[in-house]
């Protein structure tokens, strides 16, 4: 197990004194660095900044920041929450660092697609099958790795196969989360 034990820090940003958004730390005694390269290369949507040491995700609506010593989320809803989904954090990196020999590391700072590219090959009739009020929402989220082509049943259509493939060539060429 790489990280055994971490301090938990949950505040609310020093901008927003009072805010109902709680913001949480796990300061770790354990360098990760060396799983980044695992995780940029399973987490679906992250981006690596190799010179930073540093991998940023969105998962769920938080922002979450991978450092050598410290994992960082925001946007949470309360304290239990934050506990929850930090815990959840550190078990993915121990997973990710026991399966590392199955994986082959990425070094490669990837581009997020523009949603307005990915919006332009979605069906454009807002049909909300989705869940999602209108297809650029739909764009924003699968830009950021926060939605999958399979949530759109209308790309699954004989029609939509060339944009679908165009699709899988700009959104979906990462593996989805184990
Ligand atoms: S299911 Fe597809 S076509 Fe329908 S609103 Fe969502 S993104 Fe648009």
């Amino acid at each position: 197990m790489l990280i055994k034990t971490y301090d938990l820090d949950i505040f609310t940003p020093p901008c927003e004194p009072g805010a109902e958004r709680y913001s949480a730390i796990a300061r770790l005694a354990t360098n990760i660095s060396e799983v980044l390269p695992y995780l940029n290369a399973t987490l679906r949507g992250a981006i690596y900044h190799e010179a930073a040491n540093a991998l940023t995700w969105k998962k769920g609506g938080h922002n979450i920041a991978f450092h050598a010593f410290e994992i960082a989320t925001s946007n949470i809803v309360d304290r239990d929450a934050a506990i929850k989904e930090l815990d959840g954090l550190v078990q993915l990196v121990n997973r990710t660092w026991e399966r590392r020999a199955e994986l082959i590391p990425s070094y490669q700072k990837r581009q997020r697609p523009a949603p307005m590219d990915v919006y332009q090959l979605l069906p454009k009739t807002n049909c909300k099958q989705c869940s999602e009020e209108t297809c650029y929402i739909f764009a924003l989220k699968l830009s950021t790795g926060q939605r999958q082509l399979a949530d759109c049943p209308p790309l699954l259509e004989p029609d939509f196969a060339d944009k679908r493939q165009q699709l899988k060539e700009i959104v979906n060429d990462m593996p989805a989360i184990g």
